[in-house]
């Protein structure tokens, strides 16, 4: 069996580990198509969150507590730059993960494409899971936002960590995608999978760009493999981060069937096949969707691997 697991950072690493526990149960192969919009510069060097979130992760090294980043991580880096005054002085980068970051930049520079350096940099990390870039081609999510100097576009890092989503917020635009080519490996991956999983991540900056790489979403609506949606909002809340405050600029309604919805039927034009809520929101409706409501706090790696099978479930009962 082959699955296919759309993800975003933490939710998407979060649920990826239940995706691996479930595959070595039933002997299944594992590709990850990983949102790229959150990549940006800093300080010269190119970092890529999403997919460093699941690398760690998968690779038993991240911070359990912060969600992103090293376990054991020192700021030493961190400080001195800012005793330079070296902007961006809000970004959080260790000292751990900056060599990640430095390996990246160098490969990149000597004409790599991001996805032959992920699959280098997971030599190291065996996360047991192919990781695949949604594209090697630059994709930037920006917001369009009212900032403190006036209304302008600002990368999703700034406009997430610096302002914390506070700031009145017109649309994102993600910059690139028209020009971006799915990475080596994504549309095959699509057309041979048996079941493709979209992650509980951020649906507005995650998934969505995931999407807007041109002929990435074709492929997924033309798979044969049933798509299985899996809610990232249970009762109304963002279990963590503020994915809320994304589906306000959007307007769509911050519950698992504002995302169901926003996400649609394959048949009428949207990706999924069916959609997995969580218990609490047992009942949700949404119109296309085959909707099961099974537990969906990944608490832990076992409870995750039964969210997983759930979907798989799902997947198999609609044919
Ligand atoms: P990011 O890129 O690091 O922001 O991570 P993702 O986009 O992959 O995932 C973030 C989203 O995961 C959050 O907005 C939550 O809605 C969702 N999430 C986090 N933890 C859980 C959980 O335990 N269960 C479910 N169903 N969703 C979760
Ligand atoms: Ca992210």
């Amino acid at each position: 069996m082959r699955i296919v697991v759309l993800a975003g950072g933490i939710g998407g690493a979060r649920f990826l580990l239940g995706v691996r526990a479930h595959a070595a149960e039933v002997g299944a192969d594992i590709t990850a198509v990983v949102n790229v919009g959150d990549d940006a510069w800093m300080h010269g060097v190119r970092i890529c969150p999403d997919l460093d979130s699941v690398m760690y992760t998968l690779g038993g090294a991240a911070d359990p507590e912060r969600g992103w980043g090293r376990a054991g991580e020192s700021w030493t880096v961190k400080s001195e730059l800012a005793a330079y005054g070296a902007e961006p002085t809000w970004f959080g980068l260790g000292d751990k993960d900056l060599a990640t970051h430095l390996v990246r930049t160098r490969m990149l520079n000597a004409g790599y494409p991001l996805s032959a350096v992920t699959e280098a940099l997971c030599a190291r990390w065996q996360p047991g899971v192919r990781l695949l870039p949604a594209t090697d081609d630059r994709l930037e999510t920006h917001a369009v936002a009212e900032l403190p100097d006036g209304r302008r576009a600002v990368h999703f890092q700034e406009w997430w960590v610096r302002y914390r989503a506070e700031v009145p917020t017109e649309r994102f635009v993600f910059v690139g995608a028209e020009s971006a080519k799915p990475a080596p490996g994504v549309l095959d991956a699509l057309a041979g999978a048996d079941l493709v999983l979209v992650a509980p991540s951020n649906p507005v900056v995650s998934i969505a760009p995931i999407l807007a790489v041109p002929g990435l979403r074709d492929a997924l609506t033309a798979a044969a493999a049933p798509v299985v949606g899996v809610s990232p909002i249970i009762g109304g809340a963002p279990v963590r981060g503020m994915a809320d405050k994304c589906l306000a600029v959007v307007g769509v309604p911050c519950t698992a069937e504002g995302v169901g919805g926003l996400y649609g039927a394959r048949a009428e034009g949207g990706i999924l096949d069916a959609y997995l809520v969580d218990s609490s929101d047992e009942g949700a409706r949404v119109p296309g969707l085959a909707v099961r409501a099974a537990p969906l706090w990944m608490t832990d790696e076992r409870a995750t691997a039964a969210m997983v099978a759930a979907a798989v479930d799902l997947a198999g009962a609609r044919g």
